[in-house]
């Protein structure tokens, strides 16, 4: 049974406790976003004011066996400082035993990477390319094998176990679900985990209406099945960025130089067959801002997205297309927005996208508008921007939140609720 970290009683127990504590290092080792500790911190402090003792265990990169780049000891002085306590480390995660037995109620142990364990993931390592079908089976067969002793000494650990990396809930790794199973009454979501949840089950589910989903970025290709499960939710859905051109020229349009996916075409005429059976008005960026060159010193001008010249490419929404969709988005009760409607790592076409962060700072402000952005890039797009604190959810799950707006089950959260 799923238990509550509001209501359940940690007085004299041991939490293990699955964070998201993948943050970016520099050369020297230090920290350069430190947005995921932080957020972990009020599941934490939740714990220890409970009268609980935690065990903390995350990944960090993606190490293929023990590497010092990769250590979690890195990131020791951080949590110290963000929980205003000292920290235990243990140097392996599957060696934890003698720290786990002194571990006092308030007490904090950091477990080191559990990547540089295959079985975390639960994939084999080191195989060699090639290797036949049949060698890569039994690589898998045995890495799973030795998966359930690792999964069952991290459970010995704790008395309950907590899941608050939303970024993983995607994966189905040991740490992320399949420990759940040893603590089928004493588990639960963590606060980063209940909210991101509850911010997307505000979109899918019972939104208020319109409900207007914003979907850029460069590929159809890995937007399909969220446009698609979304069909079924919005009333308007906004397609920007690079992906607009392959919609342009699966019908028949001239898109010069743009970025393009031919393989896709189909999809393209599919998404808008649908689209209109399901009542959804599509809305894409109609006029664009072209260049004739992929680089900040290009020249530029302004052109319908049907007419741009051989030798320039589509870069950004152009005015007139970012006031069409003001006007859908200053009506609409909820937004969801995924992924940049221009190249906006070059300040000269990252204009449609601030613009739409302007846009969806006012309308939760103005009209108290539910507005939610999601996925890496538009993310940094909203914070790097200044607006992160003015829409009412950022999701940091990248993959996670697609999958779950994809309608998927995610595995590190059906584990909890199972
Ligand atoms: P995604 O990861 O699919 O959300 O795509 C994000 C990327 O799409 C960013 O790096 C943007 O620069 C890129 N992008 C957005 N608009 C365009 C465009 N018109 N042409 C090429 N790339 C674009």
């Amino acid at each position: 049974m799923q238990q509550s970290i509001d209501t359940y009683d940690f007085k004299g127990k041991k939490a293990i406790v699955r964070v998201d504590f993948n943050v970016p290092l520099n050369e020297q080792f230090q920290i350069t976003d430190d947005t995921r500790i932080r957020a972990a911190i009020p599941t934490l402090k939740k714990v220890l004011a409970g009268g609980g003792a935690l065990i903390l265990m995350s990944h960090l990169g993606r190490p293929k066996g023990v590497t010092e780049k990769y250590s979690l000891k890195h990131i020791i002085y951080r949590i110290e400082e963000l929980l205003g306590t000292k920290i235990k480390f243990a140097p392996d995660c599957m060696k934890a035993q003698d720290y786990v037995k002194d571990l006092k109620p308030g007490e904090v142990l950091l477990l080191e990477n559990l990547r540089f364990y295959a079985e975390e993931e639960g994939k084999p390592r080191g195989l060699a390319d090639d290797a036949t079908e049949e060698e890569k089976k039994a690589a898998k067969a045995k890495v799973k094998e030795s998966q359930k002793e690792f999964v069952k000494t991290l459970a010995s650990y704790a008395d309950c176990y907590i899941n608050d990396a939303f970024g993983t809930a995607h994966r189905a790794h040991a740490s992320t679900a399949l420990i759940a199973k040893y603590f089928p009454n004493d588990k639960m979501f963590g606060y980063v985990m209940e909210g991101e949840i509850k911010a997307i089950d505000k979109v899918l589910h019972g939104a208020a209406h319109p409900v207007t989903a914003i979907i850029g970025g460069a590929k159809v290709s890995s937007k399909i099945g969220i446009i698609e499960h979304l069909f079924d939710v919005v009333d308007n859905m906004i397609i920007g960025g690079g992906m607009v051109f392959t919609f342009v020229k699966a019908q028949g349009g001239k898109i010069g130089n743009s970025l393009c996916e031919d393989d896709q075409m189909d999809t393209a005429r599919n998404i808008i067959a649908k689209a209109k059976e399901k009542g959804v008005n599509l809305y894409f960026s109609k006029e664009v801002v072209i260049a004739d060159k992929f680089a900040e010193d290009a020249n530029t001008k302004v052109c319908h997205n049907y007419e741009i010249p051989d030798g320039w490419e589509g870069m950004d929404a152009a005015e007139s297309t970012l006031k069409e969709w003001e006007g859908v988005l200053m009506d609409s009760k909820t937004i969801l927005w995924n992924g940049p409607v221009g190249v906006f790592e070059m300040e000269k076409f990252a204009v449609g996208t601030k613009r739409i962060a302007e846009i969806l700072a006012k309308v939760t402000a103005e009209k108290g508008a539910f507005t939610l952005v999601g996925g890496g890039d538009s993310v940094a797009a909203v914070t790097q921007m200044g607006y992160a604190d003015k829409v009412s959810y950022v999701s940091t799950g990248g993959g996670a939140m697609l999958e779950y707006l994809e309608g998927k089950e995610l595995p590190g959260i059906a584990a909890i609720r199972e």
